[in-house]
């Protein structure tokens, strides 16, 4: 099987190729940078990175564009409370944003760049629009009139009969029911940060952004646009109407959209006290590598239910492939090669190829890992795993660590062994002055970087973890 991907555009499994070449070109909904990201957006972000590494494995070369959205609704009321400008709040928690997609090995996409650079581009689609009569004023802001668009609805498969024309929606998240032409560009209001345009004073609605930086990057038409399920409506079928009524050409060929994350079954939200950040997982003694295994382990179009044994779970398959692997690299093995073994070995790799191949099953391509690493195992505890099979295994291993990214400990745990010394003796005088908190944050802080202490009656002892 070659590679395929469910399209949300067309409601079927396609088989992809891009549109020119070797190359393809993509587009992911950033980070909105007005709080921590929580787990439910990461589970996005590690969806996208296990589509780039696997679209590089099949041999294609990647020109990946992310924005920040670092303008709207929600950024502008949280900088406002915060008593912060726009630029100081949506630094601080892009920054936070970069820390964790690195704690989580999300590869960075060739281009990352926030919406505020891109205000002219947004301006000079909107003129286009107008140009084409998509647009019209009302009270200072300019509107897109979704009547127009003879497509408007599709991607969210939208019954728009029920749609009164001439609707207005403000705001930049709404629900499918009040599908209303929505807001291109908003008029100034006291206290919002807004730019000079040829439609007045104001600043971007969310949409604009999106199929402008898109298109500047990537071009009228392109291969691929991820999201979360959350972004089909309004955000992605806007960005449609938007970028197609200005060109009139397809505006993207495969939409790809990861599912929903439930906590514990639930809806993640505050009030449930159900809402992690990676922060609070970091807090709760979880490492980098459980939380990116379970989070890439459960296929990206199904809902993925998360709770602290799936957590726990996560941490144990990836410690069975490191001892795997450390068998392999410390063993003492009988001479010779057995040619079953370098079979079952092709055949994991194949299995695996085909799972990831049929639209990024990573439930199949880790099954397949597994079933392999239970049959070698079982050959070497009978001493019948020959050292020239070794080289078979490793090459199963690394595939799969080349999608997966679990099993090198974290690159930090070459912390410098005066740094750790260092911070050992900040946490024994934290224990000293009873501040329990931050000796407890420096424990989990060298945890997080592959350092376990373990306090003696002769003081603290350390050593990097799988050593
Ligand atoms: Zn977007």
């Amino acid at each position: 099987m070659a590679l395929h991907f469910f399209n949300t555009k067309t409601n079927r499994l396609e088989l992809f190729a891009p549109l020119e070449g070797n190359k393809v070109r993509m587009y992911s909904c950033g980070p909105t940078v007005y709080n921590f990201v929580h787990i439910g957006n990461l589970r996005t972000f590690t969806f996208q990175d296990i589509l780039r590494r696997y679209l590089r494995h099949c041999g294609y070369e990647l020109q990946h564009v992310m924005n920040i959205t670092d303008v709207d609704d929600k950024i502008i009321q949280n900088a406002q409370k915060a008593g912060k400008s726009l630029q100081e709040y949506t630094a601080e928690y892009t920054k936070a944003f970069l820390d964790d997609a690195a704690s989580l090995r999300l590869e960075r996409p060739e281009r990352f760049t926030p919406a505020t650079e891109h205000i002219a581009e947004m301006i000079e689609l909107i003129q286009r629009l107008e140009a084409k009569g998509y647009t019209y004023q009302s009270d200072g802001s300019t509107y897109y009139r979704i009547a127009k668009f003879a497509d408007y609805g599709k991607l969210a498969k939208l019954d728009v009969a029920g749609i009164k024309p001439g609707a207005r929606v403000d705001q930049d998240e709404y629900e499918k029911d009040d599908a209303r032409d929505f807001a291109l560009w908003k008029a100034t209001r006291p206290d919002e940060p807004a730019w000079e345009s040829p439609f007045g004073r104001g600043r971007p609605g969310w949409h604009i952004e999106c199929s402008a930086m898109a298109m500047k990057y990537l071009g009228d038409s392109f291969d691929i646009h991820t999201g979360g399920v959350d972004l089909v409506f309004p955000h992605h079928e806007n960005e449609i109407a938007q970028a197609e009524g200005a060109t009139g050409k397809p505006f993207v060929r495969f939409w790809l959209h990861a599912e929903h994350l439930l906590v514990d079954g639930q809806k993640m939200s505050k009030s449930l006290g159900n809402f992690y950040t990676l922060r609070d997982l970091f807090d709760k003694g979880f490492s980098a590598e459980s939380v990116r295994y379970l989070l890439a382990s459960v296929p990206h179009r199904k809902q993925l239910n998360f709770t602290f044994d799936g957590l726990k779970a996560a941490a144990t398959s990836i410690e069975r492939l490191r001892n795997f692997k450390r068998r392999l690299e410390t063993g003492r093995f009988p001479e010779g090669q057995d040619r079953a073994i370098a079979k079952l070995a092709e055949e994991a790799r194949r299995e695996f190829e085909a799972g990831m191949d049929d639209d990024l099953n990573t439930a199949q391509a880790l099954g397949a890992v597994f079933e392999f690493v239970r049959e070698a195992n079982t050959h070497m505890d009978a001493g019948k795993f020959p050292a020239g099979n070794v080289a078979d295994a490793v090459a199963v291993l690394d595939l799969f660590d080349s999608i997966f990214d679990v099993l090198r400990l974290e690159i930090s745990s070459q912390l410098p062994a005066e740094e750790i010394e260092k911070l050992i003796a900040e946490r024994l005088s934290a224990r000293k002055s009873r501040n329990f908190a931050r000796s407890d944050a420096i424990r989990d802080e060298l945890k997080r970087k592959g350092v376990i202490l373990e306090d003696t009656r002769d003081g603290t002892r350390w050593k990097y973890a799988g050593t």
